[in-house]
């Protein structure tokens, strides 16, 4: 499952105990949703957790019934939710949603926690944020440039710094720092995700830390990454002088494993070996590189 999937799962979970939370919610969804006109309203989605929220609002807000249809792709499986509104309803949600003198209704923000509840609404709808390990990136995507600047001014009342970028004729209200993003996920009630983000930063820092200093005496901040470099180090070498495939198949798993979870411990670098191996195996399969690496 993708970052931000996960962080939409989890954002899909938390309840409203107020009515306009719900709407405010609601109005989020659908002002960053496919189509929010007067005439049609269209929520498409690959989240099945994202469209199960959507008909519940618009049902419980507006007692209205989502026409829903679901299509499969055929090569990925990936199942994707189509909902859309009939006229009659379409045109009663959108006049009681929306007004002539802004973008964003702020009339629809009654109580202190209803400005959450949309943002949170329009990060379901159209936002995207790539895995903190990998890069810092936040989006949320619209195809209007007035919205995106009303977005954009609602976030600095809410202190959540965001800039706007455009590509193919669509705005992002983007952020890019990890704090920036750190707060934008707090605010919305994705406090796990914004506690893995701290984590990648952390480790991030730790990492640069080492590399800047350019040897393990900084590593007493984290043995486990110090180690783990020395490691990668090993393997490394010896896989450029072309002896790691020598050490046998399991040697060799261990260390691609090594490779691809430099934060790891070696107690979980155990546990995610397919059959599980002990703590201790792993040790003796990680002296040996390192040993043997040195003889090189
Ligand atoms: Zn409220």
């Amino acid at each position: 499952m993708s970052f931000t999937s996960e962080t939409k799962t989890m954002l899909c979970r938390i309840t409203h105990a107020k009515e306009c939370c719900k709407r405010a919610q609601l109005y989020g969804m659908l002002l960053f949703c496919n189509v929010f006109e007067s005439s049609k309203i269209k929520y498409v989605t690959e989240h099945s957790d994202s469209a199960e929220l959507f008909c519940r609002l618009v049902f419980d807000v507006y007692s209205a019934e989502c026409n829903h249809y679901v299509t499969e792709k055929k090569q990925s499986g990936q199942k994707s939710y189509k909902m859309t509104l009939n006229l009659v309803d379409a045109r009663r949600i959108y006049s009681d949603l929306t007004t002539k003198n802004s973008d964003i209704n702020r009339e629809i923000f009654v109580c202190k926690n209803c400005r959450e509840a949309f943002l949170r609404g329009a990060f379901i709808a159209s936002g995207v944020i790539l895995n903190p390990h990998k890069t810092y990136h936040l989006e949320v995507r619209t195809d209007s440039v007035d919205i995106a600047e009303e977005l954009c001014a609602l976030c600095a009342e809410c202190n959540i710094n965001v800039k706007i970028s455009n590509r193919q004729n669509s705005f992002f209200v983007y952020a890019k720092k990890s704090e920036e993003i750190e707060t934008f996920l707090a605010f919305i009630g994705a406090n796990k995700a914004a506690f893995k983000l701290m984590d990648a930063k952390i480790v991030s820092d730790i990492r640069n830390n080492i590399n800047r200093v350019g040897n393990c005496e900084m590593a007493n901040l984290d043995k486990t990454i110090c180690a783990a470099q020395e490691q990668i180090s090993a393997i490394e070498k010896l896989k450029s002088a072309g002896k790691l495939a020598n050490l046998g198949e399991n040697i060799v798993y261990t260390a691609a494993l090594r490779t691809e979870n430099p934060e790891m411990s070696v107690g979980d670098l155990a546990k995610i070996h397919v059959p599980e191996v002990s703590k201790s195996c792993v040790v003796h399969r990680l002296s040996k590189i390192i040993s043997l690496s040195k003889e090189l």
